[in-house]
């Protein structure tokens, strides 16, 4: 084998080893990250690649020219775009494609299996909702149900359909020396659906616990804060995190339910109507509006009391 996709967990960290020989590239993302993101992965877009994959693999198993692998390699480049565990199937289909073209002719269909291909997308969905039951049942830390052994021997023993049921497989590990200079169980990844199942245990064994975020609706992991109820995901534009949203929208409601803010929008629709009447002009009333305003921000702020700002508001400027 000409290439390296290896996994290990450290610092709490999902560590991916992943190129050809020579090119091995080193990258991480916090435990539990890549196997909610491939939870949440659009099956049918990767269904739409892979069908391509089958019909570019048929038109270079029918021509056997080498131009033809072009659109595969682009195909397998896209897939992996989508989400870090195709890195594993790009980089095998590289090296099966290479085999194939050294041996030209002979057992070309039996080194390309193009059913390989078609397969990602169900066993992906498949997948996706045994973790989905997974997370709810057993990691969601607002589901209430003992710990997560007793939820997941419930699940495990009691569920009506065994399908439900995430399939574990057995993995092949190899306990070895890593770069951060401490022994750990790798993953030799021989099949992309080992991937998920080597980080579900981790979660499982290290007892995280999940919540969904109150902004986006996804899974997150709760670390020191267990009383987090936004994640701290990238959301919208301009760049803000869950969390800052939601920090935000708290402010908010904060700041309406404030009783300086209440007083201010209760006397500013009394003064306004005043204009109607005859009784202030809107020169004078706006010019009153924009004091009020900053008063009221004072008195947010809390560098003004409350009292002092009911009072100020009830004198006759
Ligand atoms: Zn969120």
């Amino acid at each position: 084998m000409n290439y390296t996709f290896q996994v290990y967990i450290a610092d709490g960290q999902e560590h991916f080893l992943h190129g050809p020989s020579g090119h091995v590239q080193h990258t991480q993302y916090p435990l539990s990250q890549t196997v909610l993101e491939w939870v949440e992965l659009n099956v049918k877009q990767i269904r739409d690649i892979t069908e391509r994959l089958q019909t570019d693999l048929h038109n270079l198993l029918t021509e056997r020219t080498e131009r033809l692998e072009e659109p595969i390699v682009e195909g397998l480049a896209l897939l992996n775009s989508y989400h870090p565990y195709f890195a594993y199937v790009r980089l095998e289909w590289a090296e099966r494609l290479k085999q194939a073209r050294q041996q030209s002719c002979k057992d070309v269909e039996k080194l390309l299996p193009a059913e390989e291909l078609e397969q990602i997308p169900a066993i992906l969905e498949m997948t996706q909702q045994q973790l989905r039951t997974l997370w709810h049942e057993v990691l969601d830390v607002d589901v209430s149900g003992g710990s997560i052994q007793d939820k997941l021997r419930k699940l495990y023993t009691e569920s009506s359909s065994n399908s439900l049921c995430f399939a574990f497989q057995p993995l092949q590990l190899r306990y070895a020396l890593i770069e951060e200079g401490i022994f750990t169980e790798v993953l030799e990844v021989r099949n992309i659906f080992n991937i998920s199942d080597f980080f579900v245990r981790e979660c499982l064994r290290r007892e995280l616990r999940f919540r969904i975020c109150k902004n986006c609706g996804r899974y997150f992991a709760l670390s020191r804060n267990k009383n987090a109820e936004y994640c701290e995901r990238p959301f919208a534009i301009p760049a803000k995190t869950c969390k800052e949203i939601g920090a935000l929208n708290q402010w908010e409601r904060k700041k309406s339910d404030s009783p300086a803010l209440k007083a201010y929008t209760r006397e500013y629709k009394r003064r306004f109507a005043w204009i109607r009447y005859g009784r202030t002009t809107e020169e004078a009333f706006y010019h009153w509006a924009e004091l009020a305003k900053l008063n009221r921000d004072a008195c947010l702020r809390g560098e003004i009391t409350l009292e002092a700002f009911l009072a100020w508001l009830k004198l006759d400027t």
